[in-house]
């Protein structure tokens, strides 16, 4: 008897093969200028920031209390007036003065030291203090947080909370960075329900919006979801044509098998080039790039797991790999499996699992059913296990790698 199987046009291609074409095809976006309050943390610095100014910009209190001459030693002074944080009003210190100070605020010309409060009385327009000031005590001299013309940050620095407040400390309003991509997702499929009406039959709710949104949020790009797009050719060929004008990167999940409404490759060779449409790795198959109007455009498969599995496998290095963030690889490690475990028998599989260490060992425990539907299959993990195609089971004991869905990327695939 002879079995006819309706074939894929795209060859199947391996996962290294395909992340290679990712690299080709995703590159990294031109650097920008943005508002110093827009800038997402953790993007990359274009530029060097050399300090156009010395921070403080002047010889500052570090202390609520007197500035002194401290050659005049632990005599009496006379109070001869006050300086705030903010202003440089005080006149010039002469010897047997002292003059109120507060934290933050310029020393006033001629002094040198600053008395803090707590070691002083003042009464009657006098000052007494048991303390004897070295020259610069509780002062902050100018330039000593930054130096004028000081590399403050080098070009490459990814922005955290502190980078931020250097940029603001030397008052670079509009700094230039690389931005994080502007992502478009285009959620397909016929049977999908919004989540606050009742489900009609056959429908199911749509949970990649949120499982991408989320995901994608957490990279800190923005993302924007077009209502969810019809199965058919016109519906996709507009929505991949909008979604194109406006992004830097569009995420389709969905349409992308073997089924007639799976429409998404035919709409994306009409419009575009497919650059390849089958990857030989479970969950995933199907999962296709394409690059509309010089838009790339990745097709993850509908299923929940397939898609965030995507997600790690390709658009968080791509999405990384655009906004010039070198770490863009989970790291890994080799494990042994607590359990026996069969893969697939033709394509690399991810199987969520949970990774601990005994006595001194990394082992490895799967997350129950590894259903491509099953979004509870990641729920609490912490590990994919790569397992290569095989025949075999693996048996309880085998070393297999991990990577480290938790762990924080490096530069290195391994
Ligand atoms: P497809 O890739 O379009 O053939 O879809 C594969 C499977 O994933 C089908 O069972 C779909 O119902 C399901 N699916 C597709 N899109 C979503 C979605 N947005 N949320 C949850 N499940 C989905
Ligand atoms: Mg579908």
């Amino acid at each position: 008897m002879t079995i006819f199987r309706t074939q894929s046009k795209y060859p199947m291609i391996s996962l290294e093969e395909a992340q290679r074409l990712l690299e080709e095809y995703i590159t990294p976006l031109p650097a920008r200028r943005l508002a110093l309050a827009e800038v997402p943390v953790g993007a990359v610095l274009a530029e060097p920031i050399t300090s156009p100014d010395a921070v403080p910009g002047f010889d500052a209190a570090t202390m609520d209390g007197y500035a002194v001459l401290a050659e005049d030693g632990a005599s009496r002074r006379r109070l001869a007036g006050a300086q705030r944080a903010g202003s440089a009003g005080a006149a010039a210190l002469e010897s047997g003065q002292c003059v109120r100070i507060m934290t933050g605020a310029p020393l006033p010309q001629g002094a040198d030291a600053v008395i803090p409060v707590e070691y002083t009385q003042e009464a009657d327009g006098w000052v007494i203090t048991e303390l004897t000031p070295q020259p610069g005590l509780n002062v902050r001299p100018a330039g000593s947080d930054i130096a004028q013309g000081q590399l403050a940050l080098p070009a490459g620095t990814r922005l955290g909370a502190a980078e931020i407040g250097v940029l603001a400390t030397l008052g670079i309003a509009r700094p230039r960075i690389y931005p994080q991509p502007r992502v478009t997702l285009l959620v397909t499929g016929d049977e999908l329900a919004a989540l606050d009406g009742p489900l009609a039959p056959g429908q199911i709710r749509d949970s990649n919006s949120y499982v991408l949104t989320a995901a994608i949020r957490n990279i800190g790009a923005p993302c924007e979801r077009l209502s969810v797009v019809e199965d058919t050719h016109e519906a996709l060929r507009a929505a991949i044509l909008t979604a194109a004008l406006r992004s830097d990167l569009i995420i389709s999940t969905g349409g992308v098998s073997m089924g007639t409404h799976d429409l998404v490759k035919p709409v994306l060779e009409e419009l575009g080039v497919v650059h390849f449409g089958r990857v030989a790795i479970k969950p995933g198959l199907p999962l296709t790039l394409a690059t509309v109007l010089r838009v790339p455009f990745i097709g993850l498969p509908g299923n929940p797991v397939s898609t965030l599995v995507g997600f790690e496998n390709f658009i968080r290095p791509a999405m990384r790999r655009m906004a010039h963030i070198s770490a863009r690889w989970r790291p890994q490690r080799t494990v042994k499996l607590a359990h026996a475990v069969r893969g697939d028998k033709r394509r690399l599989e991810f199987q969520r699992a949970i990774i601990s260490q005994e006595n001194g060992e990394w082992w490895a425990r799967t997350t129950g059913s590894q259903a491509s539907s099953r979004l509870l299959s990641l729920v609490g993990a912490n590990a994919l296990l790569r397992l290569p195609a095989s025949d075999q089971e693996y048996p309880a004991g085998s070393e297999v790698i991990a990577i480290l869905t938790d762990a924080p990327e490096q530069d290195t695939i391994a």
